[in-house]
């Protein structure tokens, strides 16, 4: 049994995927930390991610894999563990530009399907239930409005910058850059974010936590889960 969870950045897919795969017990894979990685490796190696041949030669070198310790997903890069060195803003926006090389997504795509084939996964992404998974049993396409995903990434970003003793970005800096990273993604060639059209559309715009984790657990339930 797969469950795919796609929608824009800040829709809250990574905390209700875990949430649902905690309940069934399945395997939760984050394929954004994927991408996120394979930035990492792209901003180090100092490619230049509108020249599509230098991307493609560090994905070539670039071996990307999740490796679970005490429950919790670690993304290894060429071996290294890079967990908490791919949530800074400068790997968030190569990776939204880098994801739409050809080259990245074939190879992280095969990954993500060999994962789904071994274990019962909750699998969340932009492209899971059109490409990765057409065939999962459970599709979910999950968003809240562009506001709300601002508001949930404001607060975390303002908290982040309190302990790290550094000044917030506004909340319109937050909500432009989301706005931008959503339409690069919906307008990009390769697998652009889209409802897979057997997909279950959730608006967690006015849903709690709890309430879209027991929705999806009610259409996983249905499905046999
Ligand atoms: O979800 P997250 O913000 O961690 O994803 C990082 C980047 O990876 C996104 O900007 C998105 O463009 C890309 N991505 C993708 N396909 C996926 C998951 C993430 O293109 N399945």
């Amino acid at each position: 049994m797969n469950i795919a969870i796609d929608g824009p950045a800040g829709a809250g897919k990574s905390t209700i995927a875990k949430r649902v795969a905690g309940a069934l017990g399945y395997i939760y894979v984050d394929t954004g930390a994927m991408y996120r990685a394979m930035a990492l490796n792209i901003l180090r190696n100092g490619a230049d991610v509108s020249d599509a041949a230098a991307v493609e030669a560090v994905a070539d070198r670039t071996d990307v894999t999740i490796a679970y310790r005490d429950g919790s997903q670690h993304v290894l890069l060429n071996g290294e563990d890079v967990t908490d060195l791919i949530r800074t803003e400068e790997v968030s926006a190569m990776a939204s530009l880098s994801s739409a090389n050809g080259a990245v997504r074939r190879k992280l795509v095969l990954l993500q399907q060999a994962l789904a084939k071994k274990e019962d996964v909750v699998m969340d992404g932009r492209d899971i239930g059109t490409v990765v998974l057409p065939d999962a049993e459970v599709k979910v396409f999950l968003t809240a409005s562009a506001r709300t995903r601002a508001l949930r990434r404001y607060k975390e970003d303002v908290a982040k910058a309190e302990a790290a003793g550094q000044p917030a970005p506004t909340l319109e800096e937050t909500e432009a850059a989301i706005i931008r990273r959503d339409k690069q993604e919906m307008e990009r060639e390769i697998s652009p974010l889209r409802q897979a059209e057997d997909a279950v559309l959730v608006d967690s715009s006015d849903m709690t936590i709890d309430e879209v984790t027991e929705t999806i657990l009610d259409l996983a339930r249905k499905a046999g889960a």
